[in-house]
């Protein structure tokens, strides 16, 4: 971004970002209740970062970029650390990960003073460490004895919290005896370091960690909060950063916290960061067990991903992992630059929401003529994927967000995969943000807002090509008929190239129609065929749907056909045609689960000849529709509300979906108390937080398995 702005622009968006940024700092630092979440926050951090790199003449004091951490509260009494408490630099792929050590291997090796040639061929250990999102502690030992206990404050200054720590039971009171922890030594193999300690037991040891609180911890914390109706905690980490900052020890001894000690500031013959790890174990601390020393990048890159899958399995929150070069000489000769240690990077995870800047805002029509704005955005990654398009749903949304074209907004990914805007940054507008009005027209045809209804829409959605285009694409979706290989992009050459002008049309397609077309070679036409073909037996509930009746979505086609096949089973169109004739409007109106709405068009459909004519020319091309059998004994989950998220291994998601729907369950697509199982495959993102936090029960696919058998 920093690049395509001009001096000047660069500066002001700089100062406006280093306002935004202080402030969140603050929020979070300081009164531990930050207003966004460290993604966003992340992310606006990042991009100062990139203006400051091309200007660096821009990078002022208060810059957040050169700053570690809050203030002090003025409450606690004062500590200065023997050596300044830091931060990381963030890396957020492969690519910052590679530029990161390839930096590093200049300054190592390439240096003439050290009279190294190259940095061909050489190679350094890391140490990798699961980064927990809590509180960073330094805990000051003289002779074994816990002496003081302070909070990273702004890295030069901390707050003494020796008495809260107290209350850790991880938190040694005395380091082990020293026999002990020269038999631990020798179990770890460090002689060097026994005999270095022989020699020279340090008085003062000081130990730095994390202090943090564990999910099921925090979990329960919160469902006190919410019984006794008070404001719920935004996340474990501020939970445990205010619980350490508490005057009353009794209030940190009830919040339950945990810790990991993680760095050994002074010398005991520690040569790498693992050793620094396993003296910290045999001094009594408790170190996390799944820090390794790995073997070069493509290792670290492992464990991130691993990590990333698997972080939902830890007891305790973790946003990323510290990646460490090994050896402590490195370290050293590496040095500090600004807030961080160069030798160390917090490697994170892929964001779920991010910056970034809204270029247009354009209108899409869907298949029932409803007009929907969409956001144009500068691309972006989330959740590991490039963005560049975000649905704003309609008007009422653009006014609730305070939208304009030209605004910077945080876009987060929701329901898993729906790019979303959460929310408009206003503190960095220019002024030059551009107001967004619907079109009067579209299709050549009036645009139409009705009382009481949210969307806008075309007057006459059957006369607008590209609503029978959309009409098409959903005719032939995994959804509906599931044609394998006929997406939009084939719809629209078929359309093009007048092969087709509905989607009975499809049916009729022989393999020398596809053949002219760009992108056809004989394989894949006979495959399209085929799988055409195959779509032509299809599930009574599927075709309802796939005939896009205004208001008609999923369920509502399941009541439909339920309805249909009361007195007899649909076989093919004909036989809905028969049956639809003898249905009124106020028997559609009587049916339960449909509103006199829906009832309305359902009853306009079945009665306009178009609809009548497609219907009878469906039947002539032989689709053959298969009856579910409503079978009351089998009615197992009957009532029960499942919501779906992640990827299943085993069954498809709308096999799955089926399943549930035969067994007389019904499937949600968001989360809420109402729901009662959440089936989480994986990496399930948001729904599976909700579900959390609502305690709503999740199952594992392995599970929901056995339910439907
Ligand atoms: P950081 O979180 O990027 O990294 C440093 C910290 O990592 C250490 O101080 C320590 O507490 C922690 N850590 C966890 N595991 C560790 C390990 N194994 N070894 C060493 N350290 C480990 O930097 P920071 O300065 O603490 O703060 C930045 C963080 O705060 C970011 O995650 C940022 O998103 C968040 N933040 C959020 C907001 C907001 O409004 N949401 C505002 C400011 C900062």
């Amino acid at each position: 971004m920093a690049k395509e702005l001009t001096k000047n622009e660069a500066k002001y968006r700089a100062e406006k970002l280093r306002g935004l940024l202080n402030k969140y700092s603050y929020e979070y630092h300081v009164l531990d209740r930050p207003s966004v979440s460290d993604a966003v926050y992340d992310s606006l951090n990042n991009e100062l970062k990139e203006i400051e790199k091309a200007y660096p003449e821009l990078i002022a004091p208060d810059s957040p970029t050169q700053r570690v951490g809050g203030k002090p509260l003025k409450k606690f009494v004062k500590v200065r650390h023997s050596e300044r408490m830091l931060s990381f630099n963030d890396a957020f792929s492969r690519e910052d990960m590679e530029d990161w050590n390839e930096r590093n291997m200049k300054l190592l090796f390439t240096r003439r003073s050290l009279g190294v040639g190259g940095p061909v061929g050489a190679k350094v250990d890391f140490y990798t460490e699961l980064k927990l999102d809590g509180l960073a502690v330094s805990m000051i030992y003289e002779n074994g004895v816990l002496k003081i206990g302070a909070t990273r404050g702004d890295g030069m200054i901390g707050e003494d919290v020796t008495h809260n720590l107290k209350t850790i039971e991880t938190i040694p009171l005395a380091l082990l005896p020293k026999e002990e922890v020269f038999e631990n030594l020798k179990k770890a193999k460090l002689h060097h370091v026994i005999n270095h300690l022989k020699k020279l037991w340090p008085k003062i040891i000081e130990a730095r960690g994390e202090v943090f609180l564990n999910t099921k911890d925090f979990e329960a914390l919160n469902k006190d909060q919410e019984k006794k109706g008070l404001a719920l905690y935004a996340n474990p980490r501020n939970v445990a950063a205010g619980s350490i900052r508490q005057l009353d020890p009794k209030i940190t001894a009830f919040r339950h916290l945990d810790s990991f000690a993680y760095i050994l500031t002074t010398d005991m013959g520690q040569k790498t960061h693992e050793e620094e790890h396993l003296i910290l174990k045999a001094l009594g601390f408790k170190t996390n067990p799944n820090n390794k020393k790995v073997d070069g990048l493509e290792e670290v890159f492992k464990e991130r991903d691993y990590w990333e899958k698997h972080r939902d399995k830890l007891p305790f929150e973790i946003d990323g992992i510290v990646v460490n070069v090994n050896s402590e000489e490195y370290q050293k000769r590496l040095g500090v630059v600004g807030k961080a240690p160069r030798g160390g990077i917090a490697y994170k995870f892929s964001a779920k929401e991010a910056e970034t800047i809204v270029e247009d805002i354009i209108v899409q029509v869907g298949r029932t003529g409803v007009l929907t704005p969409v956001a144009i955005l500068k691309p972006v990654l989330i959740g590991g994927v490039t963005i560049s398009r975000a649905t704003l749903h309609n008007e009422d949304e653009i006014k609730r967000l305070g939208l304009k074209i030209g605004d910077t907004v945080i876009v987060g990914r929701a329901g898993d995969v729906i790019p979303d805007i959460v929310k408009v940054l206003k503190e960095l507008r220019t002024g030059r943000e551009k107001e967004f009005h619907f079109p009067k027209e579209f299709c050549g045809q009036k645009v139409v807002r009705s009382d009481g209804e949210a969307a806008h829409k075309v007057s006459y959605p059957e006369k607008c090509e590209l609503v029978n285009r959309r009409r098409l694409y959903h005719f032939a979706s995994k959804a509906v008929f599931n044609m394998n290989g006929v997406g939009p992009k084939i719809i629209d050459a078929l359309l093009d190239n007048n092969l087709i002008s509905d989607a009975a049309d499809l049916f009729s397609l022989k393999e020398g129609d596809l053949l002219p077309l760009e992108r056809f070679a004989e394989k894949s036409a006979q495959n399209v065929i085929a799988s055409i073909q195959q779509s032509k037996a299809v599930n009574l509930y599927k075709f309802i749907f796939a005939l896009g009746i205004k208001n008609v979505g999923e369920e509502t086609a399941i009541d439909i056909g339920k309805n249909f096949i009361k007195n007899k089973t649909v076989k093919n169109p004909q036989d809905i045609l028969d049956i639809a004739e003898k249905i009124t409007l106020d028997d559609w109106q009587k049916i339960s689960d449909i509103g006199p709405k829906v009832a309305e068009s359902i009853f306009e459909y079945f009665n306009n000849k178009d609809n009548i004519a497609f219907l009878k020319k469906l039947d002539k091309l032989d689709i053959k529709i298969i009856s579910p059998k409503i079978a009351a004994k089998t009615q197992k989950l009957k009532d029960k509300i499942f919501v779906l998220t992640g990827g299943l291994a085993i069954l498809t998601r709308e096999q799955a979906k089926d399943r549930i729907r035969e067994l007389g369950g019904n499937v949600s697509s968001s989360v809420s108390v109402a729901v009662d199982f959440v089936v989480a495959g994986s990496d399930p993102g948001e729904k599976y937080d909700k579900a959390k936090k609502l305690g709503v029960k999740i199952l594992t696919e392995k599970e929901f398995l056995k339910l439907i058998t």
